[in-house]
């Protein structure tokens, strides 16, 4: 065993110990028995929106039991032509996922804006159904009326870090969630 600090200091702002590992990994547990119930025959393609949901979709996906697909993809944003307004794009979506259903695979939901360019982009491409499974919601936050189907543990407005989750760039590696004191 070695200790785990309480208390860490990323760059100016210091972060205390919130969510052990135990019970994120009890957490994903959860969400995955849940997928390999309801999704054992839909083939699903898993998308895992990079950076930070990878560890959550690395430990999540070796609970997933049932065949399918794992893509990764960003979400990018620009200004088109003045009738069209803002414009998304999923980066790396190059597979074609008509006729699928699509799990998107979220670290944190926080108001939902995020989610809502994704499954814009993806309700365009024709797919079966959209699911969305995330780690972390902000319940207070949340504006959409997006079901989230696969939640994992409900947190209040606080920034948080580790286990994928960044300031900065940096604490994205921490086994834990710390949040900011
Ligand atoms: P949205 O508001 O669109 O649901 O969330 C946007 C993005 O903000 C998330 O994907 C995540 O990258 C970031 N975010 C929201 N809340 C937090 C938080 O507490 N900690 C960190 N590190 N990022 C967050």
């Amino acid at each position: 065993m070695f200790s785990v600090s309480e208390i860490i200091t990323i760059k100016d702002k210091k972060f205390k110990r919130f969510i052990p590992h135990e019970q994120i990994q009890a957490a994903i547990q959860k969400s995955a028995d849940l997928i390999n119930r309801e999704l054992k025959n839909e083939l699903p393609v898993f998308l895992v929106v990079l950076n930070g949901a990878f560890i959550f979709a690395a430990d999540l996906l070796k609970e997933i039991n049932i065949p399918c697909e794992i893509s990764f993809i960003k979400v990018a944003s620009y200004h088109g032509t003045s009738s069209s307004g803002t414009v998304n794009e999923l980066i790396g979506l190059t597979e074609d996922i008509s006729g699928r259903t699509v799990v998107i695979v979220e670290d944190i939901v926080d108001t939902g804006i995020t989610l809502e360019k994704i499954i814009g982009v993806l309700n365009k491409k024709n797919v079966k159904q959209i699911k969305v499974a995330t780690l972390l919601l902000k319940p207070r936050s949340y504006k959409k009326e997006f079901k989230i189907n696969y939640s994992g543990l409900s947190i209040g407005d606080e920034f948080v870090v580790g286990y994928g989750l960044d300031y900065d760039g940096l604490g994205r590696n921490l086994k834990e969630i710390y949040v900011l004191v």
